[in-house]
């Protein structure tokens, strides 16, 4: 999608610091963290968001969740404990309207979000 701030990290069209890649994914550190981990992990196929999961493209979560878990292990994270977190829509915080997750870890995080 052309007008998509994600999109144009996953072509390489903006800069981003990147942390893992494969064919499906790409994790980015967050240009604003709110943890001494803060990781987007992005579909490189654009989806606007959770409302827009099916079963033609719903294994992507999965997937997502597997590379948090090796993230979080690389990062060191795995044994104190993480979170991932995917925002939907207006209420839910979503920002940018390409569906992702947060891998934050690194403090200890409350209950519940704000
Ligand atoms: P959300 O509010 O759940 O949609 O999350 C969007 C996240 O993207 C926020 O945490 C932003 O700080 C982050 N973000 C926005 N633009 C960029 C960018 N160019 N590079 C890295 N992270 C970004
Ligand atoms: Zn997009």
């Amino acid at each position: 999608m052309t007008d998509c701030i994600f999109c144009k990290i996953v072509s390489g069209g903006i800069p981003a610091s990147l942390v893992y890649q494969d064919d499906r994914v790409i994790a980015i550190d967050d240009i604003d963290p709110k943890a001494p981990v803060h990781i987007l992990i992005i579909p490189r196929e654009h989806i606007a968001s959770a409302n827009e999961l099916d079963d033609n493209n719903k294994d992507i979560v999965s997937h997502i969740f597997m590379v948090a878990a090796k993230l979080a292990k690389t990062k060191g994270i795995a044994q104190r404990g993480y979170r991932v977190i995917n925002n939907c829509g207006v209420e839910g915080g979503q920002s940018v309207a390409h569906i992702h997750f947060h891998l934050m870890g690194g403090r200890s995080m409350t209950w519940p979000p704000g």
